[in-house]
């Protein structure tokens, strides 16, 4: 059985069209697998997900990784069901693994305020790693208002919701194959 890759899809009455092929992913995370084994050899690094969104981005990231590394997740939650940010983040599970002194690279979904990274990233730096490395799968410049430190971006996108390959909308989407875009009054 092939993977879920409609040209067109619609989630909760709202038209979402194809804004990122597979290919065009799998190629960037390619690259970024291979420029954090040369940055990170010899350091083992751990990376953190942040769940839910980051879990297919991850998943497929760490196996273009061709160095000794471990795996860690944490759980933020901003926008519940919404479409838009709450402007609150809420921390619903922690990480289990000790990074004091360790390499750490924080994996998430997308940065569109900043505040969860932002949020994150002070999080993470009061256990002392050795360093801290972000990789995000998206980022909308554009709505980006908090000074936020990302150190990989796989794609900018612009300010319009998106959903697939992880990321959903009302918690449906993730399982698309690739990255679809709101049509926002396009024809549907
Ligand atoms: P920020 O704190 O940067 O405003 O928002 C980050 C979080 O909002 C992401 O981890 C993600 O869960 C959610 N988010 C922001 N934009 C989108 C989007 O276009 N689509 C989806 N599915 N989630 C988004």
């Amino acid at each position: 059985m092939g993977q879920y890759l409609p040209e067109k899809i619609n989630v909760k009455g709202e038209s979402f069209r194809i804004y990122l092929t597979q290919e065009e992913i799998q190629q960037r995370i390619k690259q970024i697998g291979k420029q954090l084994s040369t940055k990170f050899q010899d350091k083992r690094p751990i990376f953190i997900g942040v769940l839910n969104g980051s879990y297919i981005f991850l998943a497929d990231l760490m196996r273009y990784v061709n160095i000794p590394c471990e795996v860690d997740f944490m759980k933020l939650s901003s926008y519940g069901d919404e479409k838009v940010s709450s402007g609150q983040v809420h921390d619903l599970k922690q990480i289990d693994a000790d990074i004091q002194d360790r390499h750490v690279i924080i994996v998430e979904d997308i940065v569109d305020t900043g505040l969860s990274m932002k949020y994150l990233v002070e999080k993470l730096k009061q256990h002392q790693p050795a360093s801290l490395t972000v990789v995000t799968l998206l980022h909308k410049a554009e709505s980006t208002q908090h000074d936020v430190q990302i150190d990989f971006t796989a794609f900018k996108i612009p300010n319009l919701f998106v959903l697939g390959y992880g990321l959903d909308f009302a918690q449906e989407g993730r399982n698309l194959g690739q990255i679809y875009i709101q049509t926002a009054g396009e024809d549907s």
